[in-house]
């Protein structure tokens, strides 16, 4: 018998994109990410526009964000994401935050912390970032987010910085 308890967390995960397509890479990562063996899709945003973070000779970004139930320890769904990532065409020239098809980070992870050498979550930044905050107030309008508080009042004190949400 197996009596091992496996543990159901609710996940974010943001969802960006600035080359080859955005558009359609987003849409294909949300369908990969439902396909993870142990992930099932919540909800997920409406896809948005902003202005590209760091180097500015990079075409703008698509943005979205998903929420996830899943059995996945977060380093498993973090191996996950990135083999996504790869499979639709990441490549890293060392260059931070420079362009690239595809970028899935993991925002939240239930109502844990965690920081290691591959793994901060709360995700570094997520208090600061417009095309994160807005996208995950849309689908989460009460969510406090462990550590930094309540998403309403992080947004509260986040300008749009030029995010616009597509139709
Ligand atoms: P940023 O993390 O500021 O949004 P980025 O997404 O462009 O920048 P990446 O090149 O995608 O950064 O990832 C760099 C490293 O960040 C990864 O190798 C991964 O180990 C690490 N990392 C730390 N925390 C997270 C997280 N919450 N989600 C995804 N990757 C993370
Ligand atoms: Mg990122
Ligand atoms: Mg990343």
């Amino acid at each position: 018998m197996n009596n091992s308890i496996v543990q159901i967390i609710t996940a974010y995960i943001g969802l960006g994109s600035n080359l080859a397509s955005p558009v359609t890479q987003i849409n294909s990562a949300r369908h990969a990410i439902a396909a993870i063996d142990g992930v099932k899709e919540l909800a997920f945003s409406s896809l948005y526009r902003s202005l590209p973070m760091g180097p500015q000779d990079q075409p703008d970004y698509v943005n979205a964000v998903m929420s996830v139930e899943t059995s996945l320890p977060a380093t498993d769904l973090l191996c996950c994401l990135q083999h996504i990532e790869h499979a639709q065409g990441r490549t890293r020239r060392g260059e931070r935050w420079g362009a690239r098809t595809l970028d899935l980070d993991i925002l939240i992870y239930g109502t844990q912390l965690i920081e290691s050498p591959e793994l901060t979550v709360p995700h570094n930044g997520i208090a600061e970032r417009s095309f994160v905050l807005y996208p995950l107030y849309e689908i989460a309008p009460h969510l406090i987010i462990p550590g930094k508080g309540n998403v309403a009042d992080l947004i509260a004190n986040c300008p749009l910085a030029g995010l616009k949400r597509l139709d």
